[in-house]
């Protein structure tokens, strides 16, 4: 944690970066913070709390942020893979920021809680996670925790699922999707949703409704599922900020998935490495296009 303080100092001390966005305490548990001064800087921490993937400062869509001047933020690995993806698809260069990397033994379910990550209060996404010392980074801070302890339940959720009939697994998601009050939380904290303007707030012509409603939920779901094909990070935000409890992780990996199987692509913290939502290639064994 010294490490970490005294290198958001020596950022801002030399000019290198006008803040350093990271994690600190706060009233309900660990929240971010924009420490411009080395007195906020003094008040960083990194401990398995730290849930938010902080790399969503850094859209485009975020003006307010872009104002404040040249960011320096702590990544861990599901994150680092988003400041990835937005230069991926040149959404920002890579001098555009500062990459603080911390190594990453797995966060907890509940950011609330105090615990100590173990195979009953790890966040889902954790088990199994390959990308704990990110590479992209500017400064990788910190020994390498454990790896996270057990096997990653998304994955026993999902094979259950697939398990399922076609309409089976239709019940389950139209009940699911019921739930979902079009609040856009989900879209709001995703750094891989940084269009300017979402296809699912226009209203002339209006492709989505934007209303709670049956047929509407079941679009913007798929939209925005299909939309994060080859994309998502699996930081796991979306369904933190869901107030419903609609468990978005399970659509994204699944989805993440059918990409590895049919492009043999896997999202990756190099940007070098074009997606296949943005590249054709010949070989594609989708049969539409035959
Ligand atoms: S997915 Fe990996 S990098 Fe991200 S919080 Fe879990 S263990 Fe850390
Ligand atoms: S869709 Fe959800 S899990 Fe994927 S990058 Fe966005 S917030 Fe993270
Ligand atoms: S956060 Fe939840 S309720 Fe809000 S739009 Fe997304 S899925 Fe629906």
């Amino acid at each position: 944690m010294q490490e970490l303080r005294e290198l958001a100092k020596k950022l801002l001390a030399e000019g290198a970066v006008k803040v350093v966005v990271g994690y600190a305490e706060g009233r309900q548990g660990v929240r971010p913070i924009f420490a411009a001064t080395p007195e906020d800087a003094d008040k960083l921490i990194f401990d398995p709390r730290c849930v938010q993937n902080l790399a969503t400062y850094l859209s485009p869509r975020r003006a307010h942020v872009a104002a404040l001047g040249k960011l320096a933020v702590v990544v861990k690995g599901c994150d680092a893979m988003a400041a990835a993806g937005m230069i991926r698809e040149a959404q920002r260069k890579r001098d555009d920021f500062v990459l603080i990397g911390v190594r990453c033994g797995g966060v907890l379910a509940d950011p609330r809680a105090s615990a100590a990550v173990t195979e009953a209060t790890v966040a889902a996404r954790c088990p199994g996670c390959e990308v704990r010392e990110p590479k992209i980074v500017d400064h990788l801070l910190g020994p390498l925790p454990p790896a996270p302890p057990g096997a990653s339940a998304l994955d026993a959720r999902i094979a259950e699922l697939d398990a399922m009939t076609p309409e089976e697994r239709f019940a389950f998601w139209t009940s699911e999707l019921a739930k979902c009050v079009r609040c856009n939380a989900c879209r709001e904290i995703c750094p891989m949703c940084f269009c300017v303007r979402c296809v699912c707030d226009k209203s002339q012509p209006q492709w989505i409704e934007s209303s709670p409603h049956a047929r509407g939920n079941l679009a913007w779901h798929m939209t925005r599922a299909l939309h994060q094909a080859g994309r998502c990070v699996g930081c796991g935000e979306c369904e933190r900020a869901c107030p419903v409890g609609i468990p978005l992780s399970l659509l994204n990996r699944k989805v993440a998935r059918v990409v590895a199987e049919r492009f043999d692509y896997v999202v990756s913290d190099d940007p070098e490495k074009p997606a296949p939502i943005g590249t054709y290639r010949l070989e594609d064994d989708q049969e539409f296009i035959r």
